[in-house]
């Protein structure tokens, strides 16, 4: 696909190229509203794990901020806008494919012992855990540790535990994924099979049980499949994880590390959890020093991205997808939260005992013009006790909410429509209006709601 000119384009500089020395890097920003174009002209390259193909512009989605790094030199032709491009020396990359070269040979170690009739341990491949402060590149190297892995063959599990980003689905969620091939530099992750359980809210702080109970659940299928795939059990998996790393973000992190039995522990820029995990048998934690090209972004701009995820969701990255609108009646769905509410009532316990708030529980929600603009997620529950335990099949955004309209009942009169008083009716209507990306009925009427909001410019 050949970006093409656009208005903004008109300030461009003209195409340009660039000469990269061995083991450097071309880091560049594009701009939200501009086109850029890369191309492959001499040698190799790859951007973050994923080569560039050997011919053909390659376009680059706005807004990335990238690194084109290459091992052995490479000339490289740019076309269009950035915002900022410069090469640089300076980078981790061996550090990092020399972790990546060890977890290899722990995947071909668990491949082995699996050929051998080995025990679940000795045939489950390297659980790494990628932790560390905002911006500290996490999920960078998550991306190249699963397209290195890919290009050799594995099929690793690729696990994000990020709910402010979400870079498998919409932020608010938990989720994993097999990764079969180097991730595409402009689809990214690929999304035919992802397992997806809702949290509902970009931070775990609203209900950290919740966040926990989901992480046990995925980490329970994750045991499940792993058990009936010996493959994907030795590639393992590569779990991404929040920049929040003080209080009780620590202690979610200990919590992930636990819940998915990692083994080995990658930390970034931080050495905290150095102490807290080095005690414990079977972890290996590996201290990695940070590219100097990770870009900042404060929380307008976290802010932001999370609305373009929901807004690529419906409408694609390259925004060339068409959601499908839709109405339902109240009645044909239920709505769900989860937590909040009490256990039981005061009536219902024994004499002087206090009522405990169970920050699990399932409410049921009334249908509101306070769920226009955000996000609902169709659960694969068959029953709502089940909601918490199952994983989503999707999610639509609520574009309209119909609690009750007064009408005018028409009069056709000579072909003009007119409006008598006397014969004005009062419509229940009860009717939600929402985008999806598939047509049809939803595949379930049990949908769970959430805080996460998106505004159609
Ligand atoms: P968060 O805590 O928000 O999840 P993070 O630790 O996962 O952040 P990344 O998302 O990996 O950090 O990196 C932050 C930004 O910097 C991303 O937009 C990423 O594409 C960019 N980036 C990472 N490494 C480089 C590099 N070497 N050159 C240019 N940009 C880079
Ligand atoms: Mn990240």
């Amino acid at each position: 696909m050949a970006a093409t000119a656009t208005a903004g384009a008109a300030a461009a500089p003209p195409p340009r190229q660039c000469k990269l020395d061995p083991k450097s890097e071309l880091r560049v920003e594009v701009p939200p509203d501009a086109p850029l174009r890369v191309r492959l002209v001499a040698g190799t390259a790859e951007i973050f794990g994923t080569e560039l193909p050997p011919e053909g512009w390659v376009p680059i989605p706005p807004r990335s901020k990238i690194a084109i790094f290459t091992w052995h030199g490479a000339t490289l032709e740019l076309d269009g806008v950035t915002e900022s491009e410069y090469p640089s020396e300076e980078t981790p990359m061996v550090v990092y494919v020399n972790t990546h070269a060890i977890l290899d040979a722990r995947r071909a170690r668990a491949r082995a012992a699996a050929a051998q009739g080995g025990d679940l341990e000795a045939s489950q491949g390297p659980r790494v855990i990628v932790v560390g402060p905002t911006d500290s590149g996490k999920s960078t190297l998550c991306k190249m540790l699963l397209s290195w892995a890919a290009k050799l063959g594995w099929k690793p599990t690729y696990v994000d535990l990020d709910i402010g980003q979400g870079s498998i689905t919409i932020p608010g969620c938990i989720s994993a994924t097999p990764i079969e091939k180097p991730i595409d530099i402009v689809d990214g992750i690929p999304l035919e099979m992802p397992l997806v359980y809702f949290y509902g809210h970009p931070t775990p702080s609203i209900n950290p049980d919740v966040y926990k109970v989901l992480m046990k659940e995925l980490a329970k299928t994750l045991e499940r499949q792993f058990s009936g795939n010996a493959e994907s059990r030795a590639a393992g998996m590569v779990i991404n994880t929040m920049g929040w790393v003080e209080g009780l973000g620590y202690e979610l992190l200990l919590n992930a590390i636990e819940t998915f039995k990692a083994n080995v522990v990658l930390e970034k820029l931080w050495k905290m959890l150095k102490d807290a995990v080095q005690s414990k048998p079977n972890i290996d934690v590996v201290k990695l020093q940070k590219s100097e090209g990770v870009v900042l972004r404060n929380s307008k701009y976290r802010q932001k991205t999370r609305s373009f995820r929901i807004k690529e969701y419906f409408y694609g990255i390259a925004n060339d997808l068409a959601p499908h609108s839709n109405i339902v009646n109240f009645s044909d769905i239920s709505v769900y939260r989860i937590g909040g509410g009490h256990q039981a009532p005061r009536s219902a316990l024994p004499i002087g005992a206090e009522p405990v708030a169970d920050p699990t529980r399932l409410v049921a929600v009334n249908i509101s013009t306070d769920m226009i603009h955000t996000v609902l997620a169709i659960s694969y529950a068959k029953e709502p006790d089940e909601i918490i335990s199952s994983n989503v099949a999707g999610f639509i955004h609520v574009t309209d909410v119909d609690i009750q309209r007064y009408a005018w009942k028409p009069l056709l009169v000579c072909g003009l429509y007119l409006c008598s008083p006397g014969v004005n009716v009062i419509h229940s209507r009860k009717k939600l209006t929402y985008i999806a990306p598939c047509p049809g009925d939803l595949p379930s009427r049990l949908l769970i709601a959430s805080s996460l909001t998106w505004y159609e410019a």
